[in-house]
This record gives C-alpha cells, sequence and structure tokens, in this order.
C-alpha cells in the first residue's frame, strides 16, 4: 500500500541486541531465500528443508537458549523470540526442525537431561536430527487419555527395553523425521485415566515401524499414519519417569503452544494484502490496520508467554488464550481478502495463489495442538469458571 508505513512484525521495540540479531537475520533471509517465490512462502512452517535447517544450525538460530553442554548458545528468549518472528514473516522453510527446537529439545533435557540429552540434542542443535510428535492416535485426539498404543517391558535378543504396539495418526514430518516422542500406555487404565502413561524416544529407522502418507486437503504430503509392530525400543530410550507420561506431555503442549507460529502462519497473505491495497481507499485502510493492530496484541502477549517460560513459569492458560485467539484472527483473514480484494485478483497472481493456499490451510489451524473447544475448556478452568 502507498504511504503505508507500518511493518506488522516490527512494531514494538526490543532491546538494542535483538533489533540488531533482527538485521543479521533479514540480511541472512534475503539472500538465502531469493530463490524461493512468495506462493511457496505461504506454506510458512509446513514447508520443510533439511538443507535450510542445517544453514540455521551453523548460524546458531537453533537451540539459542539451551546450554553449551547441549550444543546451545545460551541466548535469550527474546532473541529466539526475533529469529522466529523474522522466519515466519519471511514464510522460511523451518518445518524440518521445528518441532525439534520448540518441544522435543527441550523435553528432553528436562526429563532425560544425563541419558538421552547430551547424545540426542546437540545433534538438533545442528539442524541434523528432526522429530515428530506421537501423541494422537485413530480414536484419541482431544481425548489423549484414552490412548491405546502400548509399550510392554521385554528383555529377548534384543536386550532389555520395550515392545511397541499401536498405530499414531496425523503425525506431521513423520516421513522426515529422524525420532519420534511417543506417549504410550504402560499400564492399563485404572482409576486415575491419566496415569499409566509413559513418553519413549523412537528411533524412525527401527524395524516394525511403518510410516503411511496421509495427503491433506490442499493436496500436500505433511502428516502421517505410523503403525508400530513389536517394534522395539531399548531400556534407555524410556524419558521421565515410567507412569508419568501425562505430566510430561502437558508440559510439552505449553511449549507447542505457545510459539509466534499461532498468530504468523498466515503472515504471507497479509504481506500480499498490504502489498495490493490501495491506500486511497478506506475500506482497505481500516481493515488492514484492524488486522495489523491484532497482530501488535497478539505479540505482546505472545512475547508474555515466552517470558514465562523463560522464567521457567507453567504458561498452558496463557498459551492457550493465544493460540485461540491467533487461529482466530488467522482464520479470518482469506474471508477479509475475498471481501477486499475478491473479484478483482488477477488469475495466477501471487495474491491469488496465496488467497487459494490460505483458503484450505487455515481450516486446520483450530484443531493442530489443541482444539478450539479443548482449549476453551482449559481457559474457563484456568480462570475458575468450571
Ligand atoms: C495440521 C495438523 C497437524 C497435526 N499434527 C499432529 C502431530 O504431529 N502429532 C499428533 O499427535 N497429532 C497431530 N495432529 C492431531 C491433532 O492434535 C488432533 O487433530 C486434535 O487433537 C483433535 O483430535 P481429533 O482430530 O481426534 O478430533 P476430536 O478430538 O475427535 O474432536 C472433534 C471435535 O469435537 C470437539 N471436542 C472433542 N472433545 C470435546 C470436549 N471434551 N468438549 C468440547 N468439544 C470437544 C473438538 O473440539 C472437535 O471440534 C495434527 C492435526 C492437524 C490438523
Amino acid at each position: 500500500m502507498q504511504g503505508l508505513t507500518i511493518s506488522p512484525i516490527a512494531a514494538g521495540a526490543l532491546p538494542p541486541e535483538c533489533e540488531a540479531l533482527r538485521a543479521e537475520v533479514r540480511a541472512f533471509l534475503a539472500g538465502a531465500m531469493a530463490d524461493i517465490p512468495p506462493a511457496r512462502r505461504c506454506r510458512n512452517w509446513s514447508g520443510a528443508d533439511p538443507a535450510f535447517s542445517r544453514k540455521l544450525g551453523e548460524r546458531g538460530w537453533i537451540g539459542m537458549t539451551w546450554p553449551k553442554r547441549y550444543g546451545g548458545h545460551e541466548r535469550t528468549s527474546l532473541e529466539r523470540y526475533v529469529v522466529l518472528e523474522e522466519m515466519l514473516a519471511a514464510g522460511a522453510p523451518v518445518g524440518a526442525h521445528w518441532i525439534a527446537d520448540r518441544q522435543s529439545g527441550p523435553l528432553l533435557m528436562r526429563y532425560a537431561p544425563d541419558t538421552l540429552a547430551p547424545r540426542i540434542v546437540p545433534r538438533i542443535a545442528r539442524g541434523e536430527a528432526f522429530f515428530c510428535i506421537g501423541m494422537s492416535e485413530p480414536d484419541s485426539g482431544s481425548d489423549l487419555a484414552s490412548i491405546r498404543t502400548r509399550a510392554d517391558r521385554r528383555v529377548d535378543g534384543r536386550g532389555d527395553g520395550w515392545v511397541i504396539n499401536g498405530r499414531k495418526v496425523w503425525t506431521s514430518g513423520a516421513h522426515r523425521a529422524h525420532y519420534m516422542i511417543a506417549l504410550v500406555r504402560t499400564e492399563g487404565r485404572g482409576d486415575n485415566r491419566h496415569g499409566g502413561m509413559s513418553q519413549f524416544l523412537v528411533d524412525m529407522k527401527t524395524p516394525g515401524l511403518t510410516v503411511r502418507p496421509i495427503v491433506n486437503q490442499l493436496g500436500e504430503h505433511d502428516f502421517n499414519e505410523v503403525t508400530f509392530d513389536d517394534v522395539f525400543v531399548p531400556a534407555e530410550n524410556l524419558i521421565g519417569s515410567e507412569g508419568e507420561g501425562w505430566q510430561q506431555v502437558g508440559a510439552e503442549l505449553a511449549f507447542e503452544r505457545s510459539g509466534p507460529e499461532r498468530y504468523l502462519s498466515s503472515s504471507q497473505l497479509l504481506l500480499e494484502m498490504l502489498d495490493a491495497a490501495d491506500a486511497a481507499d478506506p475500506r482497505h485502510a481500516v481493515a488492514l490496520g484492524r488486522v495489523v493492530a491484532q497482530y501488535g496484541t497478539l505479540r505482546q502477549m505472545s512475547l508474555g508467554v515466552a517470558g514465562m517460560l523463560s522464567r521457567g513459569e507453567n504458561p498452558a492458560l496463557a498459551a492457550a488464550l493465544v493460540k485461540d485467539q491467533g487461529a482466530l484472527v488467522e482464520q479470518a483473514m482469506p474471508d477479509l481478502a475475498n471481501d477486499l480484494f475478491g473479484g478483482r485478483v488477477e488469475p495466477g497472481s501471487t495474491l491469488d495463489q496465496t488467497m487459494r493456499y490460505t483458503t484450505l490451510a487455515v481450516p486446520s489451524f483450530s484443531l493442530r495442538g489443541g482444539t478450539r473447544e479443548i482449549l476453551r475448556g482449559m481457559i474457563a478452568k484456568g480462570m475458575d469458571l468450571r
């Protein structure tokens, strides 16, 4: 839009070291993404490029806040936030390492600090080890405690370990991941329905493990079905304590729900709309100004969650709020684009392609990482309303 000077991302000043880093990241992205067309950028953190992840690893932009003994860089959570928001705003193909950086690395450092973490986490920080999340099952999504995939303790020719049988579904990135962190049942369901579950690190190359693609409504292969048929996992791959999987998964979900990707997944469409907008049209100025203001509010809230995480506080309630509100703003964006530009978008233009992609992508935003109803239930509980 001619004459418009607001940047949806740059609003809100951070300490000078963060802004210096922002300039460094932007300069890197200008070069590294020069050949990536806008229509591919709208895949945002669903887009994956292992070579790109390795480049970020070399620059120290994965595992940024982690201790140096785990290959991390001991930078602040605000510095990490700046890198994340620049990657998302640019639509960089960060999907390969995203889950490992966001939740798997922190989980391993917290619950397997002397066993698995020293071996695996430095590889995550180098952009060489990718993870997937093995929580949902065909009949267990929102009601995660009803999972049926189980692990039984076994000592046999393969050693001392566990044998896993069952099925996971909607597993994003399983086809390119090196590891899964799987939540499974290690005891039957007793009186405590949240008891008897445990988490395991599973090497995706283990015999008996099969990954089958599920093509989404965009026609893309992002998530999968993963079946476990007598999959042997060594005893040392138990993460944390046996039977404590539910508590551990709660901490993991707080990481999963808290990042800026929960309101910046459709930033490409906003940028395209700003490019196409007519500064002389007050409808455009008001509508887009409103979205930019919403971004500003969500950013402040999301930064607040980042602060809570860095202080070791539990951000579950705040993260649920940001994710719920972020999904609302993002899901309204394709309709807004249609209101403002529908009927006069040049077919095949980057705005046209971005509108089409985003229209089909946004319904999943209030499903993945916890549905709208589940998050609102958590918010109500957190406010003592139920
Ligand atoms: C793009 C995408 C990526 C995903 N990636 C992964 C992944 O990598 N790993 C993984 O494990 N899972 C993944 N998932 C699965 C996701 O976590 C589940 O889809 C989600 O938890 C909902 O579970 P469900 O699909 O079984 O729906 P259900 O739980 O069956 O829900 C169906 C509907 O009923 C509502 N509902 C359910 N229970 C209640 C209740 N108690 N009160 C009110 N309403 C309720 C829900 O809100 C929803 O609207 C992904 C999903 C998507 C869309």
